[in-house]
């Protein structure tokens, strides 16, 4: 029996999108390959609210996070750290030779503008990394009040991981001056995973230019040359192009504001059974994510039991990440997902519960 998937990524993927992965193959240097390349970046840019390019990579997000590094990362990197996710890019950062610092803060707890400014007014970084929305704990930190920040540096290259954020909620990359956003699109784009999308600001391709080691498989210089014939340096994983563009249809039929009302409808939907079934929210109040709620475990249940018992009935349900599992759990409502689908869970849930107590 398949799982209906309410853990935060992979996520439900519409049968549209199944289907569109079983078109036919073309080859990736035949004109065919070209439109699809052109009208898959160029309506991502429009959804990403930028004209920077934007890059398919085949690779998981973590790809192009090391890639990131490896390009963007000159003298030394700020590392703002608040989860799983973000305490990983920094070890990458590590991993690959680089002067880096993580700037942490206690798991539920957003990056901050204040830590960011001070960190940055030391003058000992040329680039800094940051997690939008970090998967691990369910926190969303303020990115536009910290890109004000990013403003008074200028010299210092933004780089933001939005893999479980993008399309859900506004985020406009070039107003924001972001240099390189990062997302890959088993989480909020509801796609199978293996495909990452990447933008790069001129400052960064100019930064790429001038890196040693930074590589082939990941090289931004490489990536902007192909993409001006609408092509990849390798082979790119078509199938999941084909996929993204049908949902880049679904996305835009749907209407980029009512996608974001939806996220917050079921984000507050969700928020409200937490709270309303004596559990508590996990994150700061004001900083939960729009797309998947990590709760507290406030009741004490036995969350390995209800993952199991929700599995026999026909849900993949998600008992916490990293050194918080056990202790919370996570309910993504991401991708496709709708109330009905929510109620379905929620029902489960209820019925369950008593049973473990
Ligand atoms: C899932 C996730 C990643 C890791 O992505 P992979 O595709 O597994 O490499 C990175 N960042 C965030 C915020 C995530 O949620």
């Amino acid at each position: 029996m398949h799982k209906k998937l309410f853990i935060p990524g992979p996520v439900e993927i519409h049968p549209d999108i199944l289907s569109a992965m079983a078109t036919p193959m073309i080859g990736h240097r035949m004109k065919e390959y070209a439109e699809l390349h052109g009208r898959v970046t160029s309506r991502l840019q429009k959804l990403m609210l930028t004209d920077d390019p934007v890059f398919l990579a085949t690779s998981s997000a973590f790809g192009v996070m090391e890639g990131a590094i490896r390009n963007l990362v000159g003298t030394r990197c700020a590392n703002f750290c608040n989860g799983a996710f973000s305490d990983k890019w920094h070890d990458v950062t590590l991993r690959c030779g680089k002067q880096a610092d993580a700037i942490r803060f206690d798991w539920g707890r957003p990056v901050t503008p204040d830590a960011v400014e001070t960190a940055l007014a030391t003058g000992r970084y040329d680039s800094m990394t940051m997690i939008h929305n970090e998967t691990s704990t369910g926190v969303m930190s303020p990115l536009a009040e910290i890109a004000e920040v990013m403003k008074k540096f200028p010299e210092v290259m933004f780089i933001v991981d939005t893999v479980s954020s993008m399309s859900a909620l506004r985020i406009p990359v070039a107003e924001l001056g972001i240099d390189s956003c990062i997302f890959g699109v088993q989480k909020a784009f509801a796609l199978p995973p293996g495909l990452t999308i990447f933008s790069a600001s001129e400052k960064a391709l100019k930064r790429a230019e001038t890196m040693a080691g930074r590589g082939y498989y990941f090289d931004y210089v490489e990536f902007a040359v192909n993409d001006a014939k609408h092509n990849t340096p390798s082979t790119p994983c078509i199938s999941q192009i084909y996929a993204m563009d049908t949902q880049l249809d679904r996305i835009f039929a749907e209407g980029l504001e009512n996608r974001w009302a939806r996220h917050l409808d079921l984000a507050e939907y969700i928020r409200n059974w937490v709270t309303s079934h004596g559990f508590e929210l996990f994150p700061e109040p004001s900083y939960c994510s729009q797309t998947l709620t990590c709760s507290r475990n406030s009741r004490g249940i036995d969350l390995e039991g209800l993952k199991k018992k929700l599995a026999d009935v026909g849900f993949a349900f998600d008992d916490g990440y990293g050194k918080i599992k056990g202790h919370t759990f996570r309910i993504a409502h991401m991708g496709d997902m709708t109330r009905a689908d929510l109620d379905g869970l929620l029902n489960a849930i209820t019925t369950i519960m008593p049973e473990l107590a």
